[in-house]
């Protein structure tokens, strides 16, 4: 019988008819060219922004003893947006006072049901006025609005929230033990997220039965005079919560009040070190959350294009000026440069300018003097030897800005190494070992936050016990929720904020 014969295959070229050259995988480049320029959408919501702010004492607006005010300024175009009242010693003294009597009369015997209903009246109000507080908060601080309004505001009033429901069960969190407030709580927070400090500080202390002098960042006390409004709108009794404002001195004046009996503090290292020798000896209990150099460590086994992702939202979040910013990157020698092109392509689409335009991805940066020291940590960067990669983005005429940046080439004893930046720029360096990794991120004065991202689950468990921080993030960075402790190790502070930890440091 005739073989039949073999069938032929062959290889047909599809052209299209605007077909490209295939380029190579390793040669592909994003490339946006003009493509991605967005339309002007900047915010248009109206807020009720006052030209002065007194002092929140006892339940009223007041104006400062001395007569002093100072400028607020909107960090992105440098204009005057309101006048702070500085507020003295005296006015200080006066703010105490108001604490300890609403703390005796009033609201230390109120029953934690009680004491709930106000905080869900908080929280509540709070979502219904989210948006022109996240206005507010964009204006005065210079961070972009989707920020402000997707991540800042959902968590101030989450944690409203969450500390209204421990109100009337404070004994759950603390079986065998019936706890006690501790009674009036100084309370000194940052610029970086002001409303969300406040409430950080303000709702655990509240819903265990304590009252509250909160003195906020001069460079962004506008929010937490709107949150004193909303107080009185939830009729909470005068007193329970009270705000003073002006610069350092005003929180020194409050760190040293002997009617104190708790302070909880979150700014810098040094800062947080003078309230440690300031209140030894006296009896006041004392938590902080100090500053932070975070590793982020990208193994060879990583999905690199998320870590890229978290590495970005790790350090160009609210500009970087975030405690647990992960602005130490840390990368296995083998995947250096595969990562090193794919941040450079990314930052390179990070778009820069008015915070109010719903498509900023960074906005100003806080102060001039806050510009200043990123300035100078960069330049130290260079001078010491590292490569600086910077996007080429065009910045605004007026205001404060940075750009995104890299540095390359940053050994473990360079200053930008070792010290806070806190600014939209990040060191790179790389590692062999995990154990090198371990060395390497453990490094620094700090211990608040890292970051390992690989495909094994064991690496993860195996990093998470070496890394001396108070919060490690595994293929992910930057997750916050309120039932979720947060605080540091080393130089990163004592004590922790948010769940039941968070709750120990307002009780006795
Ligand atoms: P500070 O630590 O000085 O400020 C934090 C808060 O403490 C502010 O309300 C500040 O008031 C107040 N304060 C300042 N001095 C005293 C004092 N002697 N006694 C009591 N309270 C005081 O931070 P800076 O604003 O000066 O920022 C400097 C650096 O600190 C940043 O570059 C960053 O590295 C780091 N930082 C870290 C933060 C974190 O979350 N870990 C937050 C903010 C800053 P006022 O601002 O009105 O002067």
């Amino acid at each position: 019988m005739p073989r039949k014969p073999p069938r032929r295959t062959r290889a047909v070229a599809i052209v299209e008819p605007h077909a490209q050259p295939v380029v190579p995988l390793r040669n592909r480049r994003l490339n946006f060219g003009g493509k991605w320029i967005y339309a002007p959408a900047p915010e248009t919501v109206p807020v009720p922004l006052q030209s002065r702010y007194d002092l929140f004492i006892g339940g009223k607006f007041v104006a400062p003893k001395s007569g002093g005010y100072f400028p607020s300024l909107n960090p992105a175009n440098e204009k005057q947006l309101a006048e702070i009242a500085t507020a003295e010693r005296a006015d200080v003294d006066a703010a105490v006072a108001a604490a300890r009597r609403a703390y005796d009369k009033v609201w230390s015997k109120m029953p934690g049901r009680e004491r709930g209903k106000y905080l869900y009246r908080i929280a509540r109000i709070l979502q219904e006025k989210a948006r022109e507080l996240a206005v507010l908060e964009t204006m005065d601080g210079g961070k972009p609005i989707k920020e402000s309004r997707d991540f800042d505001l959902p968590q101030v009033a989450a944690h409203f929230f969450y500390h209204a429901g421990w109100a009337d069960k404070l004994r759950y969190a603390f079986p065998g033990r019936t706890p006690r407030p501790v009674g009036v709580c100084g309370q000194i927070i940052p610029w970086n997220f002001p409303l969300l400090m406040a409430a950080w500080k303000l709702a655990p202390a509240l819903a265990c039965g304590n009252t509250c002098v909160l003195k906020p960042a001069e460079t962004t006390s506008i929010t937490a005079m709107h949150l004193a409004q909303i107080f009185r709108e939830a009729e909470l009794p005068d007193g329970v919560l009270n705000i003073i404002t002006g610069a350092g001195e005003t929180g020194r004046a409050l760190v040293e009040h002997p009617g104190v009996d708790k302070l909880a503090f979150t700014g810098s290292t040094d800062v947080g070190k003078l309230l440690a020798k300031a209140v030894t000896g006296t009896g006041k209990k004392l938590t902080l959350e100090l500053g932070g150099k975070a590793a982020h460590l990208i193994f060879e086994d990583a999905p690199i294009d998320q870590a890229v992702e978290g590495v970005v939202a790790g350090i160009f979040f609210n500009q970087g000026h975030v405690c647990c910013a992960g602005s130490r990157l840390l990368v296995q020698e083998g995947i250096y440069a595969t990562v090193l092109r794919k941040l450079r392509d990314r930052i390179a689409t990070l778009r820069v300018g008015d915070p109010l335009d719903k498509n900023t991805d960074i906005g100003a940066i806080n102060s001039r003097p806050q510009l200043e020291k990123i300035r100078s940590l960069v330049d130290a960067g260079v001078e010491e030897g590292g490569e600086l990669i910077q996007t080429q983005c065009a910045l605004p005429e007026r205001g404060y800005w940075f750009p995104p940046s890299l540095i390359t080439g940053v050994t473990a004893s360079h200053r930008i190494a070792q010290e806070e930046i806190f600014g939209p720029v990040l060191s790179v360096m790389t590692f062999r070992t995990p154990e090198e990794a371990i060395e390497r991120a453990n490094n620094t004065p700090y211990g608040l936050s890292a970051g390992v991202w690989t495909d094994k689950g064991s690496k993860i468990f195996k990093m998470v016990s070496k890394l001396r921080a108070g919060v490690v993030w595994a293929n992910t960075y930057n997750k916050f929720d309120p039932t979720s402790p947060f605080g540091g190790y080393k130089e990163s502070g004592w004590g922790r904020e948010g769940g039941v930890h968070g709750l120990m440091a307002y009780v006795w």
